[in-house]
């Protein structure tokens, strides 16, 4: 029963993709798509891939920041809800 392993891996990466891109604030939709597609290989797109997260900037000292953070850890600016 080898097709069972190779579903499982199929499985195993495209959660891994799913993960990777839900972290690093991709489309989880295009993960699952890329994950399918190109297998281990969209896996090592996904871990390469600079986090989209880090796109938000510190109004007070102009650092990249995670959309996720309510205060710079930085300089310590509160941020108004996203
Ligand atoms: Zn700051």
């Amino acid at each position: 029963m080898g097709w069972i392993w190779i579903l499982a891996l199929n499985v195993l990466w495209v959660v891994a993709c799913y993960n990777l891109a839900k972290n690093k604030g991709y489309s989880t939709g295009w993960a699952i798509f890329w994950g399918l597609i190109g297998g281990l290989i969209a896996l090592i797109v996904y871990a390469v891939l600079p986090s989209r997260r880090t796109m938000g900037i510190c109004p007070s000292c102009g650092r990249g920041l995670d959309n996720a953070f309510v205060a710079c850890p930085y300089c310590g600016h509160q941020r108004t809800a996203v």
